[in-house]
């Protein structure tokens, strides 16, 4: 009986085209970068001015290890903690942004990421973000690990204005790590 479910499931999953799902959900203070960074993974495109207080969902059809998945991408406004029920249970993966030459957004990203921790949420990425702003930088890298290590989460340094695919590369990890593929 027991391996005859298992077929049963085998073939109901081959027989099922459509690709695996995926949702993240960008958080953290105003101006860290979550839209350039989700445009930038969405177009390849760096756009400077986008409207800071446009939060919607995009989709994207994407290759992750030679899996299709679909992945969306909620761009979320900063509301603090407040009304997070809206990606909380929704979101698959959770990408936490700051600014590496902003010590504010840095301090600012530390609420969202006790209040993930507070509702037991994984995995969580913690993005510091403009790395292009090297000279100006506030926030060292060894802080950032720090606070990643503190919070269990995976660390990276990103620019959405360099390179789209070490861009590309955080949101796909998202997804590995969300266990979307
Ligand atoms: P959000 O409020 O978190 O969505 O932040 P935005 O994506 O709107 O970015 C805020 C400002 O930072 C805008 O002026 C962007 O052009 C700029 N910005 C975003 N990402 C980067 C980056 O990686 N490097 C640099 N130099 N500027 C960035
Ligand atoms: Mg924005």
């Amino acid at each position: 009986l027991m391996f005859g479910k298992v077929k049963q499931c085998n073939s109901a999953a081959a027989a099922d085209r459509s690709p695996a799902q995926c949702n993240l959900v960008l958080l953290g203070v105003k101006g860290s970068g979550k839209s350039a960074l989700t445009v930038k993974f969405l177009t390849k495109r760096f756009i400077s001015e986008y409207d800071p207080h446009l939060e919607d969902i995009y989709s994207s059809e994407e290759m992750v290890d030679q899996q299709p998945v679909t992945v969306r991408v909620m761009d979320t406004c900063d509301q603090g903690p407040v009304n997070s029920e809206r990606y909380m249970s929704w979101a698959s993966a959770f990408l936490v942004v700051y600014s590496i030459n902003n010590m504010e957004s840095f301090k600012g990203c530390q609420l969202y990421l006790h209040t993930l921790a507070l509702h037991n949420k994984s995995p969580i990425m913690l993005l510091g973000n403009k790395l292009d702003m090297d000279r100006y930088r506030q926030v060292s890298r060894c802080d950032g690990e720090l606070l990643a290590s503190r919070f269990g989460c995976v660390f990276f340094e990103v620019s959405a204005c360099l390179d789209f695919l070490s861009v590309q590369r955080v949101f796909h990890e998202a997804v590995r790590r969300g266990g979307c593929v």
